[in-house]
């Protein structure tokens, strides 16, 4: 065994860390260890086992968790390109890779010391007067926590901490004073749940009465039965044990196989009856992938082509030849149906991950798909890391989704990462998309991907007639701010006495989006963050949409006490209302974050639709999402353009991409469809294309633009915020990088900024940033990389520092 061990470990830093090897111990690379940090264990992946000595003193091992590697070789060689890629510590991306957090319970206790006991003692002498006089609160709190200790021995933090009522600051101010000791109790759990199966060797000799039921029941059962079964069978639990002896059954412990869902799938079967277009993408797809080399493919179907159809074809050809897929969703596409739908396809074969499942149920699907018992792999953006062997196909749908960037440490986007774990096993990645990305519709465009197109929707349905309103000159008309227009409220009047459906999208939730003291002009802003607070009337509180404080709706202004409080703007509680008013006659539902709580809600909004059960659904982007609807025959977009205001260089995408999804949902069945747009920016080419239907239009305009500016898809772009409770800190930190940007030549960089972030102020932190833009991918990595060492050796902590490649959010 060599001596020593590096190890990522979940921290801050850029680095390994180097560990001895105890005698006895016997980690091996890619699997995990629990090691001594600071003061407390941490688990970390074994990037390597070596014998060069380090220069610094090394701590032993304290144990193996994995006695075999968990990180195959291509995904340590992934998990090492995001780490360098997205300059996120490879420890931390190791443990976003890994969803086995819960096999590893990290604890922390506290037992009283001699000097405690002695401090203890003294007060007890001195009796309450003592005690009393003058004493601080805390001081009556540390004497609770060692009276607590003193009496029941060491004890876990979170136990100690609700008896005694300590914060954690206190309890630390007692270690310092060494009253009490602070212990690291953490340890791993179980890998794998294991369970005793019983399995059938031999049916020769004679067997009593008892003894034939069991051969009989594990024979019936093709010779392998859990043994909880057969003992809930009445027949004495010796019976078995007997069988065992005489060898004509083993115990053996198994892992336990899990059951992924108990939805019984729907009766209607995927028929793969596929147009000319469907076929000959189909076909690309299977040949690409019995090729055996990497290969980037982008799947560009209008709304309703059939793409999903395509997918589920390819993967079950994958299937047929024993090797594996993985098909990645955005958050809300996997619905209970969906899943439905790939047992009913895949079977046992398949595991599907998503954001609904517990850390027990995350790790017990990573484990079958470890063990090669699903080879299909359906997830949302995390599950781009599954351990499936033999990879064959990587799927993304919906691939300008921005669900699939990861908003925290590390940065990540699980479409990029898709391509690059597909070049890693020569597999082939197919992106799919209706309205794809720029920045992959450009490598379309340059063959590094082959464009694959489906021009048709199925059966040949017509695209529907979009009508623009424009809503300055609808002001003008009437007089008055208007959030229905006369024309939308017409063709909504006439849809209803046909019996045919609408969607009504408003693309911002709650009721009042501001609060406005017309006496002292004062917008009611949250406590945390530089954002105006949402009314929510049916939940009555004010509510901030990107932290979530909530306080109570106010009587009057904070600021000046006049009762003169407006509620301005609409949001889509707030249209429901309206529309009620309008058409009280009409059965309206509402889908937005507020009533959607998990996929079984979102479904069943959509299937109460499908079934004739409402007449109007209102609702944020949500509505242009999942499954076809057949009846809606009108779609009115009162609110979709409120992105093109901001200052986001990707407002005209996002936006295009918006209108586009929701005009895509009307007239899917026999009756022809029609979307009234709304809209403040009538000239906008972002509207006017997506009215057309001209996808090439819009690219080939934004794309002039992108070019014009230097963003992607034609520069590599990065943020760098600076962010700090303090807003001095905050300007000193951004100050010190701004000096250090100018200072240094950067050939080929664009630096902008420091300025203040669009949203100054979020969950409790000022804001400042950079925006970097460069031709050269690897010129920007080097700067990146220097700007966050000289961060480090400015004594800015690593975790205020924040560098986002590729970033999607610049708010
Ligand atoms: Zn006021
Ligand atoms: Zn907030």
């Amino acid at each position: 065994m060599p001596e020593f061990c590096d190890v990522a470990l979940p921290v801050p830093l850029d680095i390994v860390f180097t560990y001895s090897v105890p005698d006895g111990l016997l980690p091996v690379v890619g699997g995990r260890v629990l090691v001594p940090f600071r003061q407390q264990r941490l688990s970390g992946v074994v990037t390597d086992l070596h014998d060069r000595k380090p220069k610094v003193a090394t701590k032993n091992l304290i144990g193996v968790l994995d006695p075999a590697p968990v990180f195959d070789e291509q995904l340590i060689r992934l998990g090492q390109w995001i780490a360098n890629y997205y300059l996120a510590p490879v420890g931390e991306v190791f443990r976003t890779m890994l969803p086995l957090g819960a096999e590893f319970k990290r604890a922390v206790g506290y037992r009283i010391t001699d000097k405690g006991q002695m401090a203890l003692h003294l007060a007890g002498m001195s009796g309450s007067s003592a005690r009393s006089q003058k004493t601080p609160e805390d001081q009556f709190v540390e004497f609770r926590v060692l009276d607590y200790l003193a009496e029941r021995g060491m004890t876990r933090e979170e136990s100690l901490r609700a008896a005694a009522r300590a914060p954690k600051a206190l309890l630390a101010g007692m270690v310092r004073k060494k009253w009490i000791a602070r212990e690291d109790l953490s340890e791993a759990r179980d890998a794998a749940r294991m369970v005793k199966v019983a399995v059938l060797k031999s049916v020769e000799g004679r067997l009593n009465a008892n003894q034939q039921t069991l051969i009989d029941t594990l024979a019936a059962a093709g010779g392998k039965v859990p043994v909880d079964v057969l003992q809930s069978l009445e027949i004495p639990r010796t019976t078995l044990s007997t069988l065992a002896k005489r060898g004509l059954v083993d115990i053996l412990q198994e892992p336990a196989q899990f059951a992924v869902s108990g939805l019984k799938p729907r009766p209607r079967l995927f028929d793969f009856q596929f147009n000319p277009a469907q076929q000959a993408a189909l076909q690309s797809v299977q040949e690409r992938v019995n090729g055996r080399n990497f290969a980037g493919m982008l799947l560009h179907g209008i709304t309703g082509s059939g793409k999903t159809a395509i997918y589920l074809a390819a993967m079950r050809a994958v299937l047929e030849a024993g090797r594996s897929a993985i098909l990645l969703v955005p958050e809300i596409g996997l619905t209970p149906a969906v899943a439905a739908d790939l047992h009913q396809l895949f079977g046992e074969e398949v595991a599907i991950l998503h954001s609904g499942l517990s850390d027990k149920e995350r790790a017990e699907q990573w484990h079958r798909i470890k063990r090669g018992d699903a080879g299909m792999v359906v997830g949302t953006r995390s599950a781009v890391f599954a351990p499936v062997s033999d990879l064959a196909l990587m799927i993304v749908d919906e691939e300008q989704d921005p669900s699939y960037k990861q908003e925290e440490m590390p940065r990540y986007h699980a479409r990029d990462v898709a391509v690059m774990r597909a070049k890693m096993a020569n597999a082939v990645v197919v992106l799919g998309s209706a309205t794809p990305s720029l920045e992959s519709y450009f490598n379309a465009k340059k063959h590094k991907y082959t464009l694959l197109e489906l021009p048709d929707r199925v059966e040949k349905r017509p695209l529907p007639a979009v009508e623009i309103i424009d809503m300055r000159q609808e002001f003008q008309e009437t007089g008055s701010e208007q959030v229905i227009s006369r024309r939308l409220a017409e063709e909504i009047e006439e849809r209803l006495e046909r019996k045919e459906q609408v969607m009504v999208l408003l693309n911002r939730r709650g009721y009042s989006p501001v609060v406005l003291c017309r006496a002292c002009g004062k917008t009611l802003e949250c406590n945390n963050c530089a954002i105006a607070m949402t009314h929510h009337k049916r939940s009555h509180r004010m509510e901030c949409h990107y932290c979530g404080y909530t306080t109570p709706v106010p009587k009057v202004c904070g600021q000046c006490g006049s009762e003169y409080i407006y509620f301005l703007g609409t949001g889509s509680e707030k249209l429901e209302e309206l529309l009620h008013g309008m058409f009280p006659q009409a059965r309206i539902g509402r889908l937005d974050r507020d009533t959607v709580r998990g996929r079984e809600d979102f479904e069943r909004a959509l299937n109460a639709l499908d079934e004739g059960e409402l007449d109007l659904l209102v609702g944020t982007q949500m509505i242009a999402k999942g499954h076809d609807i057949h009846g809606v025959t009108l779609v009115g977009v009162v609110g979709a353009d409120m992105a093109l205001g901001l200052p986001d260089f990707r407002a005209a995408e996002r936006t295009f991409q918006l209108l586009t999804q929701v005009a895509g949902r009307a007239g899917r069945g026999q009756t022809p469809g029609k979307v009234v747009l709304q809209t403040y920016f009538p000239d906008h080419y972002a509207v006017q294309y997506a009215a057309q239907h001209d996808f090439a239009g819009f690219y080939d305009k934004e794309l002039r633009f992108r070019s014009w500016m230097h963003y992607p898809p034609y520069s590599a772009l990065a943020n760098v915020l600076v962010r700090s409770n303090k807003l001095d800190e905050a300007l000193r930190w951004s100050g010190v990088l701004g000096k250090w940007f100018e200072k240094t030549r950067h050939e080929g960089i664009r630096v902008l900024g420091p300025a203040a972030a669009p949203i100054l102020r979020l969950k409790q932190d000022y804001r400042y940033h950079f925006v970097l833009k460069s031709a050269s991918r690897e010129k920007l990595n080097v700067l990146l990389r220097s700007i966050l060492a000289y961060a480090t050796e400015q004594k800015i902590p690593r975790t205020q520092v924040i560098v986002d490649v590729d970033a999607v959010w610049l708010m």
